[in-house]
């Protein structure tokens, strides 16, 4: 028998919304700029730009549409290959297919849970040759578009491997950054390692705008391109002509105005992930079994969802247990990304390993970590799992 429990539900993750939000969406429905032109858009983008270190930045309807702009301005093509992780939101992988591409799931290394470069050079080097100035691989003879590397939950890729290969075998690198805003890598923000980087401003990311993304990028002819796509590709400003297939995937003034409220308070929301982050690496340390994910040296990481794995032969319950546990008691916590190649969709793909994906699937937690987290809550969470254990 279980005792219902009426203490506050404690979310995995949920939007703070404290800052100049009200006033800017005011200022749009008090002058009638709602939709997708107005100040907000601009200074949203500018303000962007600047916090990653970016030249260029278009801001897009979500991270998503992001994602699929910026693999054709990177010049994938239909029939291309991408390589990917197997281990991310399944957003990533759809965006190839979007363009008309099919995925390459890489698999993720075991101790910061990002795609494993030794994974990618074996894929490029072994598996592909170059065939009439395209580097192509020999059993699909599909040719190789692009790397898309993904920041997974608050941490960088490893560039200083993966860049050296991509720029050996001329492919761009496609970053989605969609849950590392706020990260840095080698003292410079995320964002930049790629060739063209995407965020996300979805409810439970950084910074939110309700939905919505941004892609940076430092090559001014993509970002105009990758403007103009998202646009409908008008052709002239004022008759309705276009020149190639475009989107509507503007973000509108409302949550521009959203994102600049939001953008102010960055540095805030990551130093409190940050903190929430270092409290329960400290409250979890000697707990036998529960292993954060940790954080490779040179990376800052933006703690985005603070996640551990959970050894069920250490511990005595698997990760799912403890979900289901912390469940009755009211805390919310989730299970990471299927890997790819396990979904019905892709488990056709080609893949290059795959293991180690599947026992983060199977051991990986995500905990609580909202930005407004309660010291108290969190400490709820901290005393569940010791007792669990117990
Ligand atoms: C959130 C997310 C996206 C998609 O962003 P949306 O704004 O929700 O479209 C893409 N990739 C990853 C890894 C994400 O976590």
């Amino acid at each position: 028998m279980t005792n219902a429990d009426f203490r506050p539900f404690v979310p995995l993750a949920v939007p703070e919304i404290r800052g100049q939000e009200w006033a800017y969406v005011k200022e749009c429905l008090d002058t009638g700029w709602v939709s997708s032109v107005g100040s907000f858009v601009d200074r949203f983008e500018g303000e962007f730009a600047a916090a990653v270190d970016s030249p260029h930045s278009v801001a897009m309807a979500s991270g998503t549409a992001a994602l699929h702009v910026a693999l054709i301005v990177a010049g994938v093509r239909p029939g291309d290959l991408v390589l990917v992780p197997t281990l991310t939101f399944i957003a990533s992988i759809n965006a190839i297919s979007y363009v008309g591409a099919a995925p390459v799931l890489i698999d993720a290394e075991p101790e910061h849970w990002q795609m494993d470069p030794a994974r990618v050079e074996e894929f490029l080097r072994r598996e592909c040759e170059r065939r009439n100035g395209e580097f192509v691989h020999r059993d699909s003879r599909r040719r190789v578009g692009a790397i898309m590397t993904v920041d997974l939950l608050g941490h960088p890729c490893d560039y200083s491997r993966i860049r050296p290969l991509a720029d050996e075998f001329g492919l761009p690198i496609v970053e989605d950054a969609t849950e590392s805003l706020g990260a840095q890598s080698e003292r410079r923000p995320v964002g930049i390692a790629g060739d063209v980087a995407c965020f996300s401003f979805n409810g439970n990311k950084m910074i939110t705008t309700g939905g919505g993304g941004m892609l940076v990028t430092a090559r001014e002819d993509w970002a105009r391109r990758a403007r103009h796509l998202s646009t409908q590709a008008k052709a002239d400003p004022v008759e309705y002509v276009h020149d190639e297939i475009g989107f509507n995937y503007r973000l509108t003034n409302i949550q521009a105005a959203i994102g600049c409220a939001q953008l102010e308070q960055l540095d805030a929301f990551v130093g409190a992930k940050r903190a929430i982050a270092h409290r329960y690496d400290e409250a979890l340390r000697d707990l036998p079994g529960v292993t954060p994910q940790a954080t490779a040296e040179g990376v800052l990481s933006a703690s985005w969802l603070y996640s551990v794995r959970v050894d069920e032969r250490i511990f005595g319950m698997s990760a799912r247990e403890v979900m289901a546990d912390l469940g009755h008691q009211r805390i919310q916590s989730r299970p990471l990304f299927q890997p790819a190649h396990l979904g019905e969709v892709y488990s056709g793909a080609i893949r290059v390993g795959g293991s180690v994906a599947e026992q983060l699937w199977d051991e990986g937690l995500s905990l609580p970590c909202s930005v407004g987290l309660l010291p108290a809550d969190q400490q709820r969470v901290i005393d569940a799992l010791w007792a669990l254990q117990a």
